[in-house]
């Protein structure tokens, strides 16, 4: 806080009960049962938070910031409406450059105009500890920025999702992370604009190297990642602008970023630094050259496969980014409750990176409103394949690949995959023998014995597998 008065007491108030119901909001955010109700609070906090800043602040002009509200809000409501929920990772991605680049923005203008924010001395100078936010904000909201526009591009399909290896990666970034805490550092001394403007350029730069090299199975973390980046850049504003509720709203942000970072390296088994020194099993993956498509498999009909599920006593349903391609959810869950009428037992089992994005299955088999309890975590169901007559895997292929157990070259070698092949029969559904998953490898199970491909688009297939159980 660098305003000279205090706010009043009710400002602080007001803050802390929009601060209060962010929490609240990532509280019901964490199931899905409670999900509306987190989003419910954030709203509200949100609206407090925004009310609150405009009656307290001296606006330059309100007619002007509401329409500024009015023309963001508009593009946010089409885009939100519009988005295909296949496009929804490059979507998280593309608002969190925004964030990186608002955090820029601020402090760009809180550095060319330091007295409209009141951080200046009685020297005119700008005090030392605003310096360090400034700095800081601006080196974590740049790289925010130019991560998130990477990210974008690679999740978009405008660039390659395979890992870009510079050579020497390591000392370029190493030596421009280096840089850039000590032009930071020399910034409390000396706020010449060279100095300023350099880190901004090399915070830039630095986020670009951070994310090109990092590929495959390594982005989910990068999502997740990035949205903690975005978190601190908001944080970092809000010292800044001396605002308590961004600070909180910020930290938390950035926190609950951090950990579901954590909690996305313990699903793939990755340490945090092996996929921020990037890279990872690049060239094994480069070397794969796709999938072989000339061995032998078993190819199955829609019949065959409502046959098999109608005959089992159990059947474990394994969803991924091609089921969220077709949007084939909603004919899925008939499917589930055609077999249950059938008195088979239908489980759902959601790898923690299945799709594309952080809790993607589970937000889809949400809105098709799927029982919660049929749904079940990799931990939890993984030691029930073995016991089960049918596992039906539909557009998943990376999150089943077993070369991640046994292949050390493989790029997704360590992740802990479902064990579907331990089920009598694993039904595959996907459109075709070329298409590999988003790590670009060849996925030994399709040519296995007990494996039978249904080769279709999944909503096609699934609509037919229900035709023939009805
Ligand atoms: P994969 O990307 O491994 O495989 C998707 C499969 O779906 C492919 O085999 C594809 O084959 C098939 N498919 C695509 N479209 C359709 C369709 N319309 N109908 C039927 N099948 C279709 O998906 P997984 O969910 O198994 O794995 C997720 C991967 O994405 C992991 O590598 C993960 O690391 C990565 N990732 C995850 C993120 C996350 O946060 N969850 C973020 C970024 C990356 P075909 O083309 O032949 O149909």
């Amino acid at each position: 806080m660098h305003d000279a008065a205090a706010p009043p007491a009710w400002v602080s108030l007001a803050y802390l009960i929009a601060g209060i119901c962010f929490i609240l909001a990532l509280r019901g955010l964490s199931s899905p049962e409670s999900s509306r109700r987190g989003n419910r609070f954030g709203m509200a906090g949100m609206g407090i938070a925004v009310v609150t800043t405009l009656v307290t602040h001296e606006v330059a002009s309100l007619v002007e910031i509401l329409i500024a509200i009015a023309i963001g809000g508009a593009i946010g409501f089409v885009v939100a409406r519009r988005i295909a929920m296949t496009a929804m990772p490059q979507l998280v991605a593309a608002f969190h450059s925004l964030v990186g680049l608002a955090a820029v923005l601020v402090a760009a203008a809180a550095f060319l105009n330091p007295s409209a924010f009141g951080i200046t001395g009685a020297d005119g100078l700008i005090l030392p500890v605003s310096r360090v936010e400034m700095g800081l904000g601006i080196a974590i909201g740049a790289i925010t920025f130019s991560g998130s526009v990477i990210a974008f591009l690679k999740l978009n399909g405008n660039m390659s999702g395979k890992p870009i290896l510079l050579p020497v990666r390591h000392v370029i970034n190493l030596g421009t992370l280096a840089a850039i805490i000590g032009l930071i550092a020399y910034f409390t001394t000396d706020q010449s604009p060279w100095i300023f403007w350099t880190v901004t350029a090399l915070s830039f730069l630095i986020g670009f190297l951070l994310i090109i090299p990092i590929g495959g199975a390594d982005m989910p973390v990068v999502v997740s990642m990035l949205n903690s980046y975005s978190g601190w850049a908001a944080a970092a504003m809000g010292f800044t602008l001396g605002n308590s509720a961004m600070i909180i709203t910020g930290a938390l942000v950035g926190s609950s970023g951090a950990i579901l970072s954590y909690i996305m390296c313990r699903a793939m088994n990755r340490s945090f630094l092996s996929v921020i020194a990037g890279g990872f099993g690049g060239d094994a993956a480069a070397a794969s050259g796709g999938p072989t498509i000339d061995r032998p498999y078993k190819r199955g009909s829609a019949e065959d496969a409502a046959f098999l599920m109608s005959q089992a006593e159990q059947v474990i349903i394994v969803p991924g980014y091609g089921m969220a391609v077709a949007q084939a959810q909603h004919v899925l869950r008939e499917m589930g409750d055609l077999l249950k009428k059938e008195g088979v037992r239908v489980k759902y089992a959601i790898h923690p990176v299945a799709g594309r994005m952080p809790g993607h299955m589970n937000v889809l088999l949400a809105e098709a409103n799927v029982p919660y309890d049929e749904v079940f975590e990799l931990e939890d169901i993984n030691s029930e394949f073995a016991q089960t007559d049918v596992a039906f895997v539909i557009g998943a292929n990376d999150v089943t690949n077993p070369a991640a157990k046994t292949d050390r070259s493989s790029p997704i070698y360590g992740m802990p995959v479902l064990d579907v092949e331990k089920a009598k029969t694993v039904l595959f559904v996907k459109r075709s023998m070329g298409g590999a998953g988003y790590a670009g490898v060849e996925n030994e199970l399709f040519f296995r014995d007990n494996t039978m491909m249904l080769l279709a688009d999944a909503k096609k297939m699934v609509e037919d597998i229900v035709k023939a159980l009805g």
